[in-house]
């Protein structure tokens, strides 16, 4: 028999759960959410989870504020366990991206985000490990941080549950179902939904379904890697986050004495991958590289403990940068995707500008026209001084 529902969202990871939690919270009605495998089984649980609010818009800049204050208090606002480490952030670059660092750093601090730039002395005090050579700049921003990324999306999820949500595991949406460029359900493993109100959050699967309505989303799957480390015993505890332009390198503390280090250079666009089959090991060439350059920031990192690491995928789009809007032509049909491997951090606003834009008919926390479908046809991407698409 058919399940009746008036908001169905499809995808379980981050973005869907967060939506989920913030609809039905407001009361919007029936809402359930379908995931295919379980929570965060795409990007989310994968995820370096770092939270910064460097960014190189505005926009972006004020989705990760705002998101910040949430996962600050993250167990009173949704529930579970406190998720956020506080560490510091150190952005590190070289002449070439001084320009963009510089007008980046004056828009942030008109938004008031705590950023300044740091000499190497300052630098040995927040982390004695770091070494930065006199021709770097480096900057630091003190409220990043990172996430418990599988807690966050566990506590979402209860949190919508709580609040009335129906979210059902190992129910794949096969096909949407539309009659007169209306929404009417979706065509799942388990039988019919009817619903007049589909959300698309489908991370790395976004493209698929949205062929299926008809809709060209410029969202691609691509692989990404991550080398883990177990830090040496002298290291210390005094540490922190890094976006480490030079090196081509972002890393940040985790688990235990553990080390998550991954690239920063945007070469996941080149390998496209299919979604549902790629490879979840590391390449055993990759990882000698990324000990190297972390290395020349972290001497002491010669004498970790390589513990292997690991394949995930990013849902990146031509301008990395997430498409949230209503989608043309198709009444009820709205989409969350293409977070383009930095969108963890700008879950909670999310969350909450898609039930603004589904309840109230309009996102008014924030202006998010340039995150809008239209914008790639329009040739009005969003633009970064950066070369590094997933610095935003
Ligand atoms: C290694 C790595 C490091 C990262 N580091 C950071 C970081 O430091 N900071 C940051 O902010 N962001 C980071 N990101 C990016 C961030 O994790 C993602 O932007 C975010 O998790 C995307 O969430 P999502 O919900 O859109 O997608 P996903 O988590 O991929 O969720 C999509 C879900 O949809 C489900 N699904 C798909 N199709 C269907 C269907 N037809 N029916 C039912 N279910 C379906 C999938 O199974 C999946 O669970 C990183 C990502 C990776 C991989």
């Amino acid at each position: 028999m058919a399940v009746n529902c008036d908001i169905l969202i499809v995808g379980g990871g981050v973005m869907g759960t967060s939506i989920a939690w913030q609809l039905a919270k407001r009361k919007a009605g029936r809402v359930v959410l379908l995931e295919k495998s379980f929570l965060g089984a795409g990007s989310s649980g994968k995820s370096g989870a770092i939270v910064r609010q460097h960014y190189s818009n505005r926009l972006t800049a004020s989705m990760a504020q705002k998101s910040l204050r949430v996962f600050e208090q993250f167990d009173q606002i949704v529930g579970g366990l406190p998720v956020f480490s506080r560490t510091g952030m150190v952005l590190i670059v070289n002449e070439k991206d001084k320009p963009g660092l510089d007008a980046n750093l004056a828009m942030q601090q008109e938004l008031g985000i705590d950023v300044r730039l740091v000499s190497a002395q300052v630098l040995a005090d927040i982390d004695p490990n770091a070494r930065l050579k006199e021709d770097e700049i480096a900057i630091y921003e003190a409220e990043a941080g990172y996430v418990e990324s599988v807690q966050v999306v566990a506590s979402y999820a209860e949190a919508a549950r709580r609040e009335g949500a129906d979210i059902r595991l190992g129910v794949e949406v096969e096909n949407v179902v539309t009659e007169k460029s209306k929404i009417v359900g979706v065509e799942t493993n388990e039988g019919h939904y009817n619903s007049g109100t589909v959300i698309l959050a489908t991370g790395p699967w976004a493209a698929k379904l949205g062929k299926d309505l008809g809709v060209k989303l410029p969202v691609q799957a691509c692989r990404t890697q991550v080398a883990l480390y177990r830090r040496p015993p002298d290291f210390g505890r005094r540490t922190a986050v890094y976006c480490d332009f030079v090196q081509g390198l972002y890393f940040k503390p985790t688990h235990g004495e553990m080390l998550h280090a991954g690239s920063l250079a945007g070469e996941e666009i080149k390998q496209p991958v299919n979604p549902d089959q790629y490879n979840e090991a590391a390449d055993g060439d990759w990882l000698p590289g990324v000990r190297q350059r972390l290395s020349r920031r972290y001497p002491a990192m010669h004498r970790s403990y390589g513990r292997g690491g690991y394949g995930a995928l990013y849902a990146i789009t031509p301008d990395w940068h997430p498409i949230i809007d209503k989608l043309p032509g198709l009444e009820g049909a709205y989409c969350a995707v293409g977070f383009s491997g930095h969108g963890f951090k700008m879950s909670p606003i999310v969350g909450q500008l898609m039930a603004e834009l589904i309840v109230d008919g309009k996102a008014s926390a924030l202006d998010i026209a340039p995150l809008r479908y239209t914008r790639f046809d329009e040739n009005d991407p969003v633009k970064t001084p950066y070369g590094y698409g997933v610095m935003g």
